[in-house]
This record gives structure tokens, C-alpha cells and sequence, in this order.
């Protein structure tokens, strides 16, 4: 059998040397017992910097070691259109090699590119549009919409992925666009990250586009729990992302707020906690043609889930569990609010499956029924009935679904704070000493590093 400590190389041939191994990581980390113990007396920011400094140089390890998706060529999707169950829209992923922000480790449930910056061409761009416009041009209705979502890898405004002159050839044509369809309304959709949102950017884009196009800009967030946010999923967003939407508001941009559900180090409870508060808190900072987008987590080669889940320390959630989320959040608010909330991650576009992506796992006739509900999800209070009616016919050993009616519990910080620096110690040992056979040396190795992290988690 194959060691899953792919740098203690050899293969593990019995339970005893597989016992070894794991003895060999305990000795490291009770090595920084006294680190351990003084975590919760940290300050939060201090702990947040130092996770995601470890997190950072985890990362970028693991992303060179299992190859990240590079993004080297420009891609084009069709997605279901979020309130009409009988059109698709068009997505364009343009080739710009890399996320500026994977550079620095990037976000940990992510394995988009982090190899060198690509200049899209303009004919690539052409080709992508023209695929676009022909799938808006077959809803000809007086007033029917026209959907251009058009992304670079990881930030549509980031200087380091698309020129000026490119980004500007983008909305020309999306502009052009709509001087010819009059009668149609013309939608840019698009994503970025909070940093690159100035008023100089989105003054620009505005101009650009003119006041008849409305103009849509999506942003993980992930969860508005700061140590989640930052310590597990590494998002790099200083305090002040939420003053961004001032700027946006001023230039009459909508913004799509991605919630990522199924975080590693937290309990399945935690989980749905997460989410719910997340989502709640968000709901109180949107206007009304905003939306939040619960995005389910998936596995792909390259990121912190797969790594935790090869060592037997995270499983990806249960559908019941996202269908309680939904449940929980339509119990709670008006139907107005309901519609803001889209579910997204429980498809794959092409190829992500043989490129080694993993989604839910679906095991009973009633699980399927939740994720074709979930699947088709358009935010009706019908649908939310429909989905109750799913999850209440769950059978008791697949999920305890009077889990439902009790309160959720508060994220237990102190354990997890925990859970996280013994992890990371143990996935850096893997890193950076491969072959190393004494603890104490593996673990003055790992030292060095943890009294960098301070310094590599800074904000960005
Ligand atoms: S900013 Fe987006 S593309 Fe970049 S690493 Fe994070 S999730 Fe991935």
C-alpha cells in the first residue's frame, strides 16, 4: 500500500510501519507543544497572520506539487440562467494564465493558475464573443436578456491579468453589442477581487459601458468569520472589503457575494453554522438586485481539502446538510431575500472531472432528490417547500434530520485554532522535510518557518 505521506516515500508494506509514520508526526508536533498550548492566548489578528502565513507557504507548495489548472487557454461554458429554467447563459473564462493572488498561496479550497500571466489575444477574445453572441441571439423577445460573463482567471481588474487596453477591448464589444441590440437588456457579468475595486476601476468601467448596461461583479468572501475566512481558507480581504460596496452602490454595480460551504476544521455542525451566519450577515449589507452565492465545496487536486482529505482529516459535506442550510436561511427570511440566494459548485464544468475534481457523493434515491432540486435552484418559496418536503423524507440513516429543528452551536475557535496549527505543522513537515527520520530535526526545520509566518500572512 501506497504511504499517503508522499514524501516518506516508501511504500508502507504493514499497519505497523503505517503506525510508525503517524508516530513520527505526533513526536514533531509535541515538539511545539509550548506553541500549541499559548494558541489561544493570541490575539486574533496574530493568529490570523501566522495561519495564513503557513497557509500561504502550504499552498504554493502544494499547488506546484500537484499542478495547478494553469489557464492557459480561454474557455467558454454554457451555465443554467439563474431565474429562467428554459435558457442558459454564456461564461467566458479568458486565458489570462494566472490568479495575481495564487501567487501568494491563493485561496486553499482553489487550484486555478498560478503559472506565468498570459496575455489574451484580441482574436481569442473575438472567438470566445462570438460563441457568446450566438447564444444570446437566439432569445430574440423584445427585451430579453443578453448575458456577457466574461472572467480573467482570478480578478477581471487585476493589473496583473488583463491590460488596460484588453480590458477595454472587452467592453467595447460588449458595448458594441448593445448598440445593436437596443431592444435587448445587455448584461456584463464578471468577477474580481475586493482589492481591485477603486473608484478609478469602476469609474472606468462605468464609462466605458455606458449607464443602459447593468453591471454585475461577483467576489468570494467564503465566510464573514474572520478566522474562518482567513486562517482556513487564506481569502487575503483586509477589514475594509465591506466599504468597497459604497463605491459599487455609487456606480450602480450589483455584486454576487460567494459563500463557500463545507470548510475543512470545521465540525458538520460548524459547517451549516458557518454558512447560515454567513449568508444572514450578508443578507443585512445587500441591495435589492444583489445576490449570494452559496458555492458547495468540491475536492480538486492542489488544494488543502484534498490534501486534509488524503490524510483521513476531511470528508466533503453531505447534500442534506447544504439543503439544511437553504432550509434554515428560507425559515428565517422573506421571500424577497430568498430569491438573492443561488446554490452553486454542485456541477462541474468540463473537464474538471478527469482533470481529478470530486463533487458530493450521492448514495439514496432521497439524496438524489434533494440535489435535483438543488441542482434546478431558482429561489421560489415553492422550490424551498418542495426541498423541506426532500429532506423530511430522509431516511434516519442517512441524516438525523431533527438536527433541523435544533440551534445551531457557536464555532468552537479555541479547538480549531488547535486543529489548524497541528495541521499545518504536520503538512509543512511533509513539505520541507521529506526524508527526514529524527523529529527534532524535522521539527527545527518546520520553527524556522512558523517564526516567518508572521510575516509571509500579512495583508496583501
Ligand atoms: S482569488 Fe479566486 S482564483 Fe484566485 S486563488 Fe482565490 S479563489 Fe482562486
Amino acid at each position: 500500500m501506497e504511504t499517503k505521506r508522499n514524501g516518506r516515500t516508501e511504500l508502507i508494506a504493514n499497519q505497523e510501519s503505517q503506525d510508525n509514520v503517524s508516530d513520527f508526526y505526533d513526536a514533531v508536533i509535541a515538539e511545539f507543544e509550548p506553541e500549541i498550548e499559548k494558541v489561544n492566548n493570541l490575539d486574533q489578528e496574530e493568529f490570523i497572520t501566522t495561519a495564513r502565513g503557513l497557509l500561504r507557504t502550504i499552498m504554493i507548495k502544494l499547488r506546484h506539487k500537484f499542478g495547478a489548472i494553469s489557464g492557459q487557454e480561454t474557455a467558454y461554458h454554457l451555465l443554467p440562467d439563474p431565474e429562467d429554467p428554459n435558457r442558459e447563459n454564456p461564461l467566458i473564462v479568458l486565458g489570462t494564465g494566472h490568479c495575481g493572488y495564487a501567487e501568494m498561496g491563493g485561496c486553499s479550497m482553489c487550484s486555478f493558475g498560478e503559472s506565468a500571466t498570459r496575455d489574451v489575444s484580441e482574436q481569442e477574445i473575438d472567438e470566445a464573443f462570438e460563441m457568446a453572441k450566438k447564444s444570446n441571439d437566439q432569445y430574440t423577445a423584445p427585451g430579453s436578456q443578453a448575458v456577457f460573463n466574461i472572467n480573467a482567471i482570478g480578478s477581471f481588474f487585476g493589473i496583473s491579468e488583463l491590460s488596460d487596453e484588453r480590458r477595454k477591448y472587452i467592453l467595447d464589444k460588449v458595448k458594441g453589442y448593445k448598440k445593436e441590440h437596443q431592444d435587448k437588456n445587455v448584461v456584463f457579468v464578471t468577477e474580481s477581487r475586493f482589492e481591485d475595486i477603486t473608484e478609478e476601476s469602476m469609474a472606468v468601467l462605468r464609462e466605458e459601458l455606458g449607464e443602459e448596461i447593468p453591471i454585475e461583479i461577483g467576489f468570494g468572501v467564503e465566510s464573514t468569520n474572520d478566522l474562518v475566512r482567513e486562517a482556513i481558507v487564506g481569502k487575503g480581504l483586509d477589514s475594509q472589503w465591506q466599504k468597497k460596496k459604497e463605491i459599487l452602490k455609487k456606480y450602480k454595480i450589483d455584486c454576487a457575494l460567494h459563500m463557500m460551504f463545507g470548510l475543512p476544521f470545521l465540525n458538520e455542525r460548524e459547517q451549516v453554522a458557518d454558512s447560515v451566519n454567513s449568508v444572514r450577515d450578508c443578507l443585512s449589507k445587500t441591495g435589492d438586485y444583489d445576490r449570494i452565492l452559496l458555492m458547495v465545496m468540491n475536492k480538486k487536486p492542489g488544494t488543502l481539502v484534498d490534501a486534509m482529505a488524503k490524510d483521513g482529516k476531511y470528508k466533503l459535506p453531505n447534500v442534506a446538510q447544504a439543503a439544511e442550510v437553504v432550509i434554515r436561511l428560507g425559515r428565517e427570511i422573506s421571500a424577497k431575500e430568498l430569491k438573492k440566494i443561488l446554490v452553486f459548485g454542485l456541477v462541474f464544468p468540463e473537464g474538471a472531472k478527469e482533470a481529478g475534481a470530486e463533487g458530493l457523493e450521492i448514495s439514496t434515491s432521497e439524496e438524489q432528490r434533494i440535489m435535483d432540486i438543488l441542482l434546478n435552484w431558482r429561489s421560489t418559496s415553492e422550490e424551498l417547500i418542495a426541498l423541506e418536503a426532500a429532506f423530511h423524507a430522509l431516511q434516519a440513516n442517512t441524516y438525523d434530520i431533527s438536527l433541523l429543528d435544533e440551534p445551531l452551536p457557536e464555532i468552537d475557535e479555541e479547538r480549531m485554532k488547535v486543529d489548524m496549527l497541528k495541521q499545518y505543522i504536520k503538512m509543512l513537515t511533509d513539505i520541507y522535510c521529506p526524508n527526514e527520520k529524527d523529529p527534532k530535526k524535522a521539527a527545527a526545520a518546520v520553527r524556522g518557518i512558523l517564526e516567518l509566518a508572521p510575516q509571509m500572512g500579512g495583508s496583501i
